[in-house]
């Protein structure tokens, strides 16, 4: 079986949570925590980081941070994970759910623009398979109308948008290291804080609503609680077994990257067909490699598909149900149809990339996939 992802470990992880553990330093905020801090810092010039349990708590953070409340709106696409959303719903915000690009799954600016009103709070723009939005264009709608900008950088680790990295441009965006993104520690994310206004919150929040964090550098001589906030710091385990996966991030990223591109070349023959639709990344972003998806021409053909490599030995999958559609959500959303959204919902398929995949794997899953349009 070609497992869909498997954690590619390079050794130093594990040396990392020997030593935490030997040290006897196993909750949050420890030395492999400012590791992680500092190498983000000096790798994308990030001003004010701090790493999470996960990209969902970083959003649950945000949500707070912005203060977000019962009556406030916030525009996200309906293409995208849950936590997306849930994490402003938690605080009460109302969902307005906006649609894709027609080419791209990333959230649409007309479909944005259709959606702000008065009561318009923030959007949450999601950098889809690592690929940017149009941040241009979405800092001038927010600056426009006053909003906040969220960036959920969940896949955009090591992708910018121009050159410059993602993540620097929202007034706050999260990362998330989950065992199936590119850098991981299992569970993990970070948030990333760009608007000073926010900053000093942000650690309170992040230390169950104290001052613990600017007791610690000796600013303050005696802490306690200050504001809200909850548990969202993670124990040096995490941050040393991410820390490991951070000093081969150039690893990781050039055997993806390699790996992307030989898909992408073995598969011309069907796009250039017009058979399927590959990844159409926009001339303002680079390619991080974190997904590699195919688009078919219906929900039936992309689910036969699926059924085919899994009979080959190949693990294909699919993601995001429309969230405007979703069990939860659909007796509250306004009717409005999001056909682009649908589109990727019903034809998208996720074919395995991860470094454990060898040139011939690759070769053979092509192969596989050109078969099954032979045949049908
Ligand atoms: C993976 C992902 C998340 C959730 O990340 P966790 O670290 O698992 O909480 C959120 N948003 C997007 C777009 C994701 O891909």
């Amino acid at each position: 079986m070609i497992r869909f992802n498997m954690p590619y470990l390079f050794g130093e992880e594990l040396e990392n949570v020997k030593k935490a553990v030997l040290d006897g330093r196993l909750a949050g905020n420890g030395d492999f925590t400012k590791a992680c801090h500092e190498f983000f810092q000096n790798r994308y010039g990030f001003e004010k980081v701090l790493l999470t349990t996960s990209c969902t708590d970083a959003l649950e953070m945000s949500a707070l941070l912005l203060n977000i409340k019962e009556g406030d709106e916030v525009i996200i696409p309906s293409y995208t994970f849950v936590s997306t959303a849930n994490a402003f719903a938690l605080r009460g915000a109302k969902i307005v759910f906006a649609d894709s690009n027609h080419d791209h799954p990333n959230i649409s600016m007309e479909s944005i623009r259709q959606c702000i009103s008065p009561k318009t709070k923030a959007i949450v723009a999601v950098h889809y398979g690592g690929a940017a939005c149009d941040m241009d264009e979405l800092q001038s709608i927010c600056k426009e109308h006053s909003i906040y900008l969220v960036e959920d950088a969940a896949q955009a680790i090591e992708s910018f948008y121009k050159d410059k990295p993602l993540g620097s441009f929202g007034d706050c965006a999260t990362f998330s290291f989950h065992e199936t993104k590119n850098v991981v520690s299992g569970e993990g994310g970070l948030l990333v804080v760009n608007n000073d206004k926010l900053t000093a919150r942000a650690e309170i929040i992040w230390e169950k609503g104290t001052n613990r964090t600017a007791f610690f550098r000796g600013e303050i001589d005696k802490y306690g609680w200050v504001d809200l906030g909850s548990s969202f710091l993670p124990s040096e385990l995490i941050a040393a077994y991410l820390y490991g996966q951070l000093l081969n991030i150039d690893t990781i990223q050039n055997g993806r990257i390699s790996r992307w591109n030989r898909y992408f070349e073995r598969l011309q023959t069907l796009s250039s067909r017009g058979l399927i639709e590959l990844p159409d990344i926009p001339a303002y972003a680079n390619n991080n490699a974190h997904v590699f998806y195919l688009v078919c021409k219906s929900a039936d053909e992309r689910n036969r598909l699926i059924d085919h490599l899994k009979l080959k030995g190949i693990g294909a999958v699919f993601h995001y149900l429309s969230l405007h559609k979703s069990s939860f959500f659909e007796s509250k959303h306004d009717g409005r149809e999001l056909p682009h959204a649908d589109r990727f919902s019903d034809c998208l398929v996720r074919i395995p990339l991860h470094l454990h995949l060898s040139d011939s794997e690759i070769d053979h899953i092509c192969a596989e996939i050109i078969d099954f349009y032979r045949m049908s």
